[in-house]
């Protein structure tokens, strides 16, 4: 099946020469060719969208929201569709792409709430005779550059919010995951939003280059790999537009030795191998305070490894743990453990993987050092490395060594070590007996460090400050007005 980019709410056939393959991650097997695009596309997309920003914009807003809500009760209708797309594409199990979709509606659901969330404020008699009232207004033609790890989350962040917010969008998928983003859009328009308002281009560097400078683009928000957030940013805000740039992460979870077991054991599972480890939250440094816990764990994590089944998500709703999304990432992950055992670290445990489709078998690292290049940087795979400090105040040292500083968890029955760590770490999203402390849609989601290139997050009270700017006005309305009528 060949892909088209979706232009002016048409398909697009830009007749380009080349092609990308979108696979099925549990097989192996191509399922869709997609288009990749550059700046003729982008041009195109967003001339579209600027011609509907004019009306787009200056609907009222309970009309704009009644889109979203038709658009959210078309989505819960194709939730489960939704979900067996994500998982065809991305190699997700099924549960954990039903809950990339159920957090993408999330911020629907967030943004049905528009005229509440973009009222401004007023102040009468701010001065002599003079009134100020505030109005938050749409800023143009927005873009969304997204990640192939949640297909239909993560582009929800974004769009959903910036057109509630009567602004018109340009989204460019992550060229591996397209399919679920052409459907997101198909539900859009069949809830009522007119051409162009959301439009889709599909490619890679090219097009993401080409609308981080356009003129007709006035804000960029993207989420994916540290090195690429810094170049968007960089781009982006060098032309005058806003940017908000999520990137990679290293995230801890630390369990003292008065964890509770079975929760604990739980979100550590989840949190490291959930998504086969390819979330921007997963947990991939278990550190455990003193040796006796750190023992504890090593073996608790190895023998529910053993347990772990690795299935063909597209076949098996009940899978234990996908695929990685291709085989790039595959060999890259092996290459990482093996990397990591010559350069030390003591490999606890290192599962099997099936002969097709790219799984990686989950692994445990002991014995891993702050200086190692598993420590420090993102594997995005299943493989967890365990650390050992002696103390907390150790434990927080190590993990404020990190560059990344997106989440960080703790494992506790004492709230003071809960308050320490929440106070010391360096890191945006904590968790305190929590595996994966993601906000929902009312927060936005708070990277820090090199996790984060931006001031307003995205999502949440920020996502609605970055995708509208305010507009102050002071009125003098004196009684003179009145008299110099002669009423
Ligand atoms: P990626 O950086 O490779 O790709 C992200 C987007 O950028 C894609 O649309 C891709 O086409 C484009 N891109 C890739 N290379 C580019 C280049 N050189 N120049 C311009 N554009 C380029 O990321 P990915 O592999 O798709 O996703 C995984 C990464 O995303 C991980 O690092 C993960 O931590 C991160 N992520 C972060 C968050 C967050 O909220 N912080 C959420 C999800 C994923």
């Amino acid at each position: 099946m060949n892909l088209s980019h979706l232009i002016d709410g048409k398909p697009f056939e830009s007749g380009t020469a080349r092609w990308g393959d979108v696979f099925n991650p549990s097989r192996g097997e191509v399922i869709a060719r997609v288009p990749m695009g550059g700046a003729a596309e982008v041009d195109a997309a967003v001339q579209a969208a600027g011609r509907a920003f004019r009306t787009w914009s200056v609907l009222p807003v309970p009309r704009r929201a009644s889109v979203l809500f038709e658009y959210k009760r078309l989505l819960e209708q194709h939730a489960d569709e939704l979900a067996r797309l994500v998982t065809r594409e991305n190699g997700k199990t099924l549960d954990e792409a039903r809950g990339d979709v159920r957090r993408g509606i999330e911020v629907v659901d967030f943004a049905c709430g528009v005229a509440q969330l973009t009222k401004g404020e007023s102040l009468p008699q701010v001065a002599e005779q003079i009134d100020a009232v505030t109005m938050r207004e749409p800023i143009g033609v927005c873009a969304g550059i997204t990640p192939f790890n949640f297909p239909a989350m993560v582009p929800m962040w974004m769009f959903p919010l910036a057109i509630a917010c009567g602004n018109t969008f340009v989204l460019k998928p992550s060229e591996k995951v397209p399919l679920t983003a052409l459907r997101l859009a198909e539900l859009f328009s069949a809830a009522g939003l007119p051409p162009g308002v959301f439009n889709v281009v599909h490619g890679g560097r090219e097009v993401v280059d080409a609308l981080c400078t356009h003129p007709g683009v006035a804000a960029v928000s993207f989420v994916g790999s540290s090195g690429v957030a810094k170049h968007v940013y960089t781009l982006a805000s060098a032309q005058g537009k806003r940017c908000q740039a999520a990137g990679g992460a290293k995230n801890v979870l630390l369990v003292m030795p008065d964890a509770e077991p079975d929760s604990t054991l739980r979100a550590i599972l989840g949190s490291s191998f959930g998504c086969a480890g390819q979330r921007c939250m997963a947990g991939s440094v278990l550190m455990g305070v003193g040796r006796k816990t750190a023992d504890a764990w090593r073996e608790h994590v190895s023998s529910a490894l053993a347990g772990l089944k690795l299935d063909d998500t597209s076949a098996n709703d009940a899978a234990g743990m996908g695929p990685v999304i291709d085989r790039v990432a595959q060999k890259r992950v092996v290459g990482v453990v093996d990397a990591a055992a010559a350069a030390g670290a003591d490999l606890a445990y290192r599962g099997a993987a099936p002969e097709r489709g790219f799984f990686v078998g989950p692994t445990l690292l002991d014995r891993v050092e702050p200086q190692m290049s598993v420590f420090q940087e993102e594997v995005f795979g299943p493989v967890l490395s365990l650390v050992r400090p002696e103390t907390l105040d150790e434990a927080i040292a190590t993990m404020n060594r990190l560059s990344f500083g997106n989440g960080a968890s703790i494992f506790t029955s004492s709230g003071a070590a809960a308050r320490q760590f929440t106070r010391e770490i360096q890191c945006g999203m904590l968790g305190i007996n929590v595996g994966v402390p993601a906000p929902m849609a009312l927060f936005s989601f708070s990277g820090w460090n090199a996790s984060f290139y931006g001031d307003l997050h995205v999502q949440g009270a920020e996502g609605v400050l970055f995708y509208t700017r305010q507009r102050v006005v002071l009125s003098r309305w004196d009684k003179g007005y009145v008299r110099a009528q002669g009423w």
